[in-house]
């Protein structure tokens, strides 16, 4: 989103602005600031979607301007607005939907690994014939907190609301770039309004944390202290949310990355996210599952088979198949399309899906998961760094050249 990196921006001239007493610089950095706050606005008036984010940040960010304008020299980058004691800019907006997903684990493609260990943590303690057998072994930690990790588009917030359609509970999906967005304070005050709406639910329900790891920005880079507090904040909330659980009732908070490696260890400790779940792209049965419901009922070239895709696109995420087939099948769409508009050709209909719409689909489309990335997860699996898995294969391969 457009604002985080502005706002970004926004609170490194802060800081600038008061690490100097050069009123050159100064005046510079006022000037940069004021234009950022005043396309702020403008954009305010265009965008729909996170309007609330965007209009924390606008007003955060005129606030914050008005603090540097007013008296220069008194901005404090560490207490920025959102403050308890009631900031008139500051709107809490709902995290929550106000609807059950209407999804459930017959939604999810493959995975039967990931959809059994729900079943066995979520689902059944939940059933009227097994919950006091859960109680009596569990006592009442029965919540849920997990860490799903994997490549990008490998279906990981859709599992999340698959599980809240299947428990039939409300589902918080919090980017959590999206609460990082704006100036510091603000970020904290979301992340307690989280977990206070989650307390509000009398029943079930689940709160999502996508891309976590910005939550754990490197120790070098400018907002790593700020980050740090409000990694601080969600573990505090999220410790004492769980505590409260009620008696039958579930509360799970999932987060999800596609890069755990770069996670703060405090996230990952015992009582955290200790359940780590690996979603990787699909296997050849799963993919094989993508293509049929993907292709279903649209006509085809004889030699485009389910086979024949299928092993087309092994190796690209779920998000991705999806997204193939979906460009492939726009070609005779469009071409039936112009048939029908064309006065010349008439109506011919009967265009379908030939192997040179495939090939230009997938000669066009990038793979954002590339092998090293793949290298990468598997290091991460085994516990060990790149480099040393790196050095594994090498050696292997040097045996195999000496046999
Ligand atoms: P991630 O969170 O891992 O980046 P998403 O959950 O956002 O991926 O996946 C994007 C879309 O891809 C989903 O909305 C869903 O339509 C599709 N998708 C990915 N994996 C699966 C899967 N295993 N089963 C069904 N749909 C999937």
């Amino acid at each position: 989103m457009a604002t985080v990196s502005t706002m970004e921006t926004f609170r490194k001239y802060i800081d600038a602005f008061n690490a100097t007493d050069n009123p050159k610089y100064l005046a510079q950095f006022l000037y940069e600031m004021t234009n950022i706050a005043l396309k702020e606005c403008s954009a305010l008036n265009t965008i729909e979607a996170n309007k609330h984010v965007y209009r924390d940040n606008v007003l955060a960010a005129i606030k914050q301007l008005a603090n540097v304008i007013d008296g220069p020299k008194t901005v404090d980058a560490g207490s920025g607005g959102g403050d308890e004691s009631g900031d008139p800019y500051y709107t809490e907006q709902p995290w929550f939907t106000d609807e059950v997903p209407d999804l459930g684990f017959k939604d999810i493609i493959g995975l039967e690994e990931v959809k059994d260990a729900f079943r066995v943590n979520v689902l059944a303690p939940m059933h009227p014939k097994l919950v006091d057998i859960y109680r009596k072994f569990r006592g009442n930690q029965v919540g849920m907190q997990i860490l799903l990790y994997g490549p990008p588009g490998t279906g990981k917030t859709h599992i999340a609301k698959c599980l809240a359609g299947a428990l039939g509970c409300k589902i918080a999906v919090v980017q959590t770039s999206e609460v990082l967005a704006g100036i510091v304070g603000v970020a904290e005050k979301r992340m307690r309004d989280i977990f206070k709406q989650a307390e509000e639910i009398d029943g079930n329900c689940i709160i999502f944390f996508d891309e976590i790891d910005s939550l754990c920005s490197s120790r070098d880079s400018l907002d790593s202290r700020n980050t740090k507090t409000i990694l601080t904040t969600m573990l505090t909330c999220m410790d004492g949310f769980m505590k409260k659980t009620k008696p039958r009732q579930m509360r799970i908070v999932i987060a999800a990355t596609n890069l755990p490696w770069k996670l703060d260890p405090a996230l990952k400790r015992g009582g955290r996210f200790e359940t780590q779940i690996y979603i990787p792209v699909p296997n050849k049965a799963g993919v094989r599952k993508f293509v049929e419901k993907g292709v279903a009922g649209i006509p085809r070239d004889e030699r485009v088979t389910v086979d024949w895709l299928t092993e087309k696109l092994i190796g690209f995420s779920g998000a991705d198949i999806k997204a193939i087939l979906r460009q492939i099948a726009d070609k005779p769409l469009r071409r039936e399309i112009g048939n029908v508009l064309d006065e010349k050709i008439g109506k011919p209909l009967g265009e379908k899906i030939t192997v040179n719409d495939c090939a230009e689909v997938l000669k066009s489309y990038i793979n954002p998961i590339t092998p090293k990335m793949e290298m990468q997860f598997e290091a991460y699996r085994r516990g060990i760094s790149y480099e040393e898995l790196l050095g594994i294969f090498a050696e292997g391969q040097n045996k195999q050249k000496k046999q």
